[in-house]
């Protein structure tokens, strides 16, 4: 599938001397440096299944270290692997080549808050959730929440341009990435977009940047666009006896003008699994679970629960839930992120998919599952964003020697999510886990000139080589 002739390989790099370690760490300061081998190897994987094994981590504490490094790169011909917190899923920031890895972990202050402008400047390694919190001490909001908030950094969102439950409403970080400072492949610092909300001037290389999952440029600084914090959130569960009613309630919602901050959805196998953590009698035995959150003015959301718990009734719901306590509306947030652990922790061959589909065809895509899972010996949870089509798909099977058979059977299905006009990722990216999927979405002329636009900001391939193409 594809044509990876240009890929490079890991002859193509001369080997990091001692020598060439030795320049780096001059280059760049011996604290930044680490080579301690437990240091390596850990920060040798994110959290997908892909491992590497640096031979340096250089732990940048300023643009300048970061500029340093590519020049030597550049001219030693050493591959290099940008890395924020390693909490990716497809390989993204895995040194597949060796070479070093360039930790942007330190780079962690939050420079400004401008409350009048609305804006924030921020080094790339901030965490999400601690971004979050220092805003709203201002009563301000940035809402980008990747259910990984509490440990991924905003370098790391804005490299994968990553979205949580709210893109439905508050739209993914791209959406609030005004301007970067960023170091390119061959050293040159460049500053692109701009401090306001518009701004038309020359090609946007913002929006190229992000996204392009640390293989254009390295972001060490980044100017975000921050909103007024909504001043009070009410939530509703719903349970549906099938999927296709629950998505039938999600297209009402949407139909009839309500635009929650999050629309989430369980499938029946996922309520089999952890069932038992969620506070509500009947979870087990249901289709799906939906759950509704709604921002705004306290008067305003309470009116519009009511009316969306009605509409759930309306469509077949057995069981709606208005506002649980905050309590119980957390435990809701936390049993999400154990449909992972512990699928990952039952079944020895687990393959995190996160799919999009149009939203009037969820529940149609949802229920040809069965027969895929029939067909090629898998099982399949699914959760996700049922408010803008988005579907983790949790793809198991009992033996990791089903391998070949359940990657057709991932073939397959993405296949159909495109001839149903979706895409292969909503979230993820593409990093090595999907590359050999790339050329089931992208036409040959748009993959080449994506290599082409590599080859523009990184003629000697250093940076981040083997990822996405
Ligand atoms: C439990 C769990 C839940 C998750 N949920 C979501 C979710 O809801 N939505 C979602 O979108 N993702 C989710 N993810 C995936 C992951 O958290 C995101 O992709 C996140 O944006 C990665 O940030 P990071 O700092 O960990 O980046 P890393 O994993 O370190 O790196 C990710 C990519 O960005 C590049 N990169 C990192 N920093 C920089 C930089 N400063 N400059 C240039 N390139 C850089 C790396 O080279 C790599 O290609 C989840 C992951 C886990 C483990």
């Amino acid at each position: 599938m594809g044509n990876d002739s240009s890929l490079p390989s890991a002859g193509a790099y001369k080997p990091l001397t001692e020598e060439a370690i030795a320049r780096i760490c001059e280059a760049v300061g011996e604290d930044a440096c680490v080579n301690d081998s437990d240091e390596l190897r850990e920060l040798g994987h994110d959290a997908s299944e892909f491992n590497g094994l640096p031979l340096l981590v250089v732990e940048a504490v300023s643009a300048h270290q970061v500029q340093a490094l590519l020049r030597l790169a550049n001219a030693l011909h050493f591959p290099v692997t940008p890395r924020g917190s390693g909490t990716g899923l497809t390989g993204g920031a895995v040194p597949l080549f060796g070479g070093v890895v360039l930790s942007l972990a330190r780079m962690n202050r939050i420079l400004s808050i401008d409350r009048e402008n609305l804006i924030t400047v921020v080094q790339p390694g901030v965490i999400n959730m601690d971004l979050k919190k220092a805003v709203q001490r201002e009563g301000l909001f940035y809402p980008p929440d990747p259910a990984s908030l509490d440990t991924c950094s905003v370098g790391g969102n804005a490299a994968t341009n990553a979205a949580g439950p709210s893109c439905i409403k508050y739209g993914t970080t791209c959406d609030y990435v005004l301007g970067l400072e960023a170091v390119l492949p061959s050293g040159e610092l460049i500053r692109t977009g701009c401090r306001t909300r518009k701004g038309v001037v020359g090609y946007d290389l913002t929006h190229l940047l992000v996204g392009s999952e640390g293989t254009l440029g390295v972001i060490t600084e980044l100017v975000l666009r921050l909103i007024p914090h909504p001043p009070a959130v009410t939530t509703l569960v719903g349970l549906f006896p099938r999927l296709s009613a629950a998505m039938g309630a999600v297209a009402s919602v949407l139909g009839q003008g309500h635009i929650p901050c999050a629309m989430e959805f369980m499938d029946r196998h996922c309520l089999e699994l952890v069932g038992d953590c969620l506070p509500f009698e009947g979870v087990q035995e249901s289709g799906a679970f939906l759950l509704v959150e709604i921002d705004g003015v306290p008067d305003v959301i309470q009116r519009e629960i009511e009316a969306i718990g009605e509409i759930c009734l309306e469509c077949e719901a057995v069981n709606v839930l208005l506002a649980p306590d905050s309590h119980k509306r957390s435990q809701m947030w936390d049993v999400r992120k154990e449909v992972s652990l512990r699928v990952e922790r039952h079944f020895p061959l687990y393959i995190p998919e996160d799919i999009v589909v149009p939203i009037g065809r969820i529940a149609e895509f949802v229920e040809g599952l069965p027969e895929m899972e029939q067909r090629y010996g898998m099982k399949i949870y699914s959760f996700g964003h049922a408010g803008d089509g988005n579907i983790h798909l949790n793809i198991t099977a009992e033996d990791r020697r089903m391998l070949d058979r359940v990657e057709e059977g991932i073939t397959e299905i993405l296949k159909r999510v495109l001839a149903m006009g979706g895409t292969i990722s909503g979230e993820h990216g593409i990093g090595m886990a999907k590359r050999r999927y790339l050329p089931l979405e992208l036409s040959p002329e748009s993959i080449r000139i994506q290599r082409e636009i590599k080859k523009v900001f990184d003629p000697h391939l250093i940076l981040n080589p083997g990822k996405i193409f």
